[in-house]
């Protein structure tokens, strides 16, 4: 029978993506809702394309939405707004699957009510992750959900990971054979600058990454490596190990997107082409696999594989995020909001590239930490941090 998929964050890099695979398999998948936040032509495209039943957007974008679906004499899709409006849609029954795809924090709520609702969940917005960890974890078994990682590292990992991994007993400890996790970065497009050069970077020079198209906050995230240190806290929480079993490994060419290594002394990397649509279409099909349009690696013309330890040094961002993941509590939390006003910041031209891990590191030692134990303690937090980080951006 055909699964009803529902895109939080249709209009971005991954929901493109993700329609890109459905597209693909018809039969397999069809697009039951959508939503969107700032791009409404293109949201207006997508529902003439693929005719979901339902779309959400912010209430102020309602009134727009309206009259562009009527031009299409598409009325008859239903239009939900706001917060409430994505949470709906997450938890609907009619839906088999959800991706996960808004970008930083607003993707929290949703994300959280597919996995309440018992959904097979295709999580990319790592931000939700970071935030709620343990909560979401715990959601994840209590609801019965489905977490399938769509990050291309965790998914890598997931992929080298035994069968049964996350049958097994959650204690921080790698078991069934694995010692440890290789996290690999791609070392984003100023891997070798100096720190010098990095003072002068502009937007952009960040938002043009040298292997993946990527929305802008993600793709300024890898340029400070904050996405990488964003991703040891996804990767800790999803195969629930602690942080130091989690070595990161930069890898400029991005074939290979992660391993695991075992006790026996065997390493399993996942390699492809650096295209998500691969791990997206491996998320939403497993434990089957579907074709997609990524063509095979052909490892003759990928004769150089080279790998480094990452520079704390110059780009301190992974290491304030390991430092929040040993914190534990709401750090976490802290450490992400602070980081998207940052982003935001340095996107605006109001702040330095270099300033970014600067504002995130005076924020967490602004915020007394305390135990994430609550959704409304972790958005407390990331309220107070936002505030906190926006301030400093002032100064
Ligand atoms: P984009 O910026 O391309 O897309 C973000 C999506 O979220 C858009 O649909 C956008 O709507 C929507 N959105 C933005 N703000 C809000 C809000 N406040 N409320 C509701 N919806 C909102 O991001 P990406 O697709 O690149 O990334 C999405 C997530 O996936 C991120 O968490 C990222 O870290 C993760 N990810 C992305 C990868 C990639 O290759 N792009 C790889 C791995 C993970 P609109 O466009 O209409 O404004
Ligand atoms: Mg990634």
């Amino acid at each position: 029978m055909s699964q009803s998929v529902c895109i939080l964050g249709v209009t971005g890099s991954i929901g493109q993506s993700t329609l890109k695979i459905l597209e693909q398999h018809p039969e397999e998948y069809s697009v039951f809702a959508v939503t969107a936040h700032s791009r409404i032509v293109e949201l207006v495209e997508i529902c003439k394309q693929y005719r979901p039943k339902v779309v959400v957007v912010p209430a102020y974008k309602v009134d727009e939405l309206q009259q562009f679906l009527a031009r299409e004499n598409l009325n008859d899709i239903e239009i939900l707004q706001g917060e409430a409006g994505l949470i709906e849609v997450a938890s609907l029954p009619e839906v088999d699957v959800v991706m996960a795809a808004i970008v930083g924090a607003a993707g929290l709520l949703p994300t959280l009510a597919a996995v309440k609702a018992g959904k097979r969940v295709l999580l990319a917005n790592k931000e939700a992750l970071v935030m709620s960890g343990d909560l979401m974890m715990q959601a994840v078994h209590d609801y019965k959900a489905t977490l399938l990682p769509v990050d291309s590292e965790h998914n890598a990992i997931f992929q080298c990971l035994p069968e049964g991994y996350f049958q097994a007993e959650r204690n921080g400890q790698p078991k069934m054979g694995v010692s440890r996790v290789l996290l690999t970065a791609s070392g984003g497009p100023f891997l070798n600058h100096t720190l010098e050069q990095l003072e002068m970077v502009t937007p952009a020079q960040a938002c043009k990454h040298p292997k993946w198209s990527m929305g802008q906050k993600i793709s300024v995230d890898s340029a400070t490596l904050m996405n990488k240190g964003l991703e040891l806290i996804e990767a800790c929480h999803l195969f629930a190990i602690s942080e130091h079993f989690v070595t990161v490994v930069v890898h400029p060419q991005s074939i290979i997107h992660s391993m695991v290594q075992y006790v026996d002394g065997s390493t399993l990397a996942q390699m492809g082409n650096p295209d998500m649509c691969t791990p997206i279409a491996h998320a939403l099909a497993w434990p089957k696999r579907i074709q997609t349009h990524v063509p095979p690696l052909d490892l003759f013309t990928h004769t150089h594989l080279n790998f480094q330890e990452p520079d704390t040094t110059r780009f301190p961002a992974l290491k304030l995020a390991r430092q929040a993941m040993q914190a534990g509590g709401l750090a976490p939390a802290i450490l992400n909001a602070a980081n998207e006003i940052a982003v935001a910041a340095f996107l605006n031209n109001q702040i330095g590239f270099t300033q970014i891990p600067n504002i995130v590191e005076a924020t967490l030692n602004q915020l007394e930490n305390n135990a994430a134990d609550s959704v409304e303690v972790i958005l407390q937090a990331d309220c107070s941090a936002r505030s906190i980080a926006q301030q400093l951006v002032m100064s």
